[in-house]
């Protein structure tokens, strides 16, 4: 593919920029499905500046821009993904800044920066906070943008203020009384998450090694993490008789369908709410088998799913 698949006039959208620009880039080996097709462009900025601007181009020509993070919560459409596509992993958008002993507990952190090595980095400088998020694969930007988290705790907890760029490419901050976190969303407006401030605790490294050995080990226990997938396919829903959230793994386990396939793609044997795919396997395989689940899940349980995990697909928004 060339330039002639991105819109009209968008052989200038990289001009003059601090950016680095892959045209018909892969994207199976930037999601943990490692499915699906090409980005028509997959742009790497350099800089909060470079991003801006582009960002700014892009909204002028009616480019359609997505982020990409860890992609551990994404498919790709078999068909590639038009316009540009973001990468966060220039160094600007991958240092972390901790605060110097005895001084505040805050980090700043990029939001191109993984989240694993974050949890590492913190715990060996005594501070606590991200633990509970261990064995989460994500990016920081990410992470805030799914609130990713789970029975021990949610990346919204720590965070004290975002760096956001809107899609129009304009530079924001939000603190954190001005965002809404709730179970596995937030309400930062649309944009890109450029850094983050974390606040976290001065904390035993030691106990906390061991606190992140415990929740590893209860992740491993009951997720099927080797497998290719995007962790959990649904949000689980609130029961209304109770208002509290039901376990979507288990109603799928419950209508009897771990286990169902669609072509290289099916419900894990481990855990009901994980699709799981084997090489060959196409992204449509698991969106037919992601809406078969929804369907006979809602006619066997009469409880309606709401997909967690985000599908690119190409021409929609
Ligand atoms: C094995 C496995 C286990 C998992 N376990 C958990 C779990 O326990 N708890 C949990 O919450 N999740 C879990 N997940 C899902 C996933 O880890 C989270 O949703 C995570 O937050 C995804 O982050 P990411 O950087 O990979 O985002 P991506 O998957 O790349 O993107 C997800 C969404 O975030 C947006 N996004 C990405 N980066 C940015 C940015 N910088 N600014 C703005 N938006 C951005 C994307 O555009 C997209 O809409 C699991 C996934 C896998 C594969």
């Amino acid at each position: 593919m060339t330039m002639a698949a991105m819109p009209e006039g968008s052989s200038t959208l990289f001009a003059d920029l601090d950016v680095e620009v892959e045209l018909d880039a892969p994207l199976a080996k930037h999601t943990w499905y490692g499915i699906g097709g090409h980005a028509d462009a997959l742009v790497h900025p350099r800089s909060e500046e470079a991003l801006c601007t582009l960002l700014r181009r892009c909204a002028r020509t009616s480019t359609p821009v997505r982020v990409l993070g860890a992609g551990a919560n994404l498919l790709v459409d078999d068909r590639g993904i038009d316009g540009v596509v973001l990468k966060l992993d220039a160094p600007c958008f991958n240092a972390l800044e901790l605060p110097a002993e005895g001084e505040a507990t805050v980090a700043r952190v990029g939001g191109g920066r993984d989240l694993a090595k974050t949890i590492h980095d913190t715990t060996r400088a005594s501070l606590g906070g991200l633990e509970p998020l261990i064995g989460v694969p994500a990016t920081i930007g990410g992470a805030i943008r799914m609130n990713a988290g789970g029975k021990y705790g949610e990346i919204g907890d720590v965070v004290h203020s975002v760096g956001l760029v809107t899609w129009e490419g304009e530079r924001r901050t939000y603190l954190r009384d001005a965002i809404r976190f709730s179970y596995r969303h937030t309400d930062l407006p649309p944009g890109v998450v450029s850094w983050a401030i974390l606040a976290l605790r001065p904390a035993d490294p030691v106990a906390l090694q061991q606190r992140k050995k415990e929740i590893s080990a209860y992740k491993a226990s009951v997720q099927p993490l080797a497998a290719h997938s995007a962790g959990c396919m649904f949000r689980n829903p609130v029961d209304p008789a109770t208002g509290e959230r039901m376990s979507a793994g288990l109603l799928i386990d419950r209508a009897g369908l771990k286990g169902t396939r669609i072509g290289g793609a099916s419900v894990s044997d481990r855990h009901g709410n994980f699709i799981v795919v084997e090489p060959g396997a196409r992204a449509a395989d698991v969106m037919e088998l992601a809406a078969k689940v929804a369907d006979e899940t809602f006619a066997r349980t009469g409880v309606r799913l709401e997909r967690e995990v985000v599908f690119w697909r190409r021409g929609e928004p």
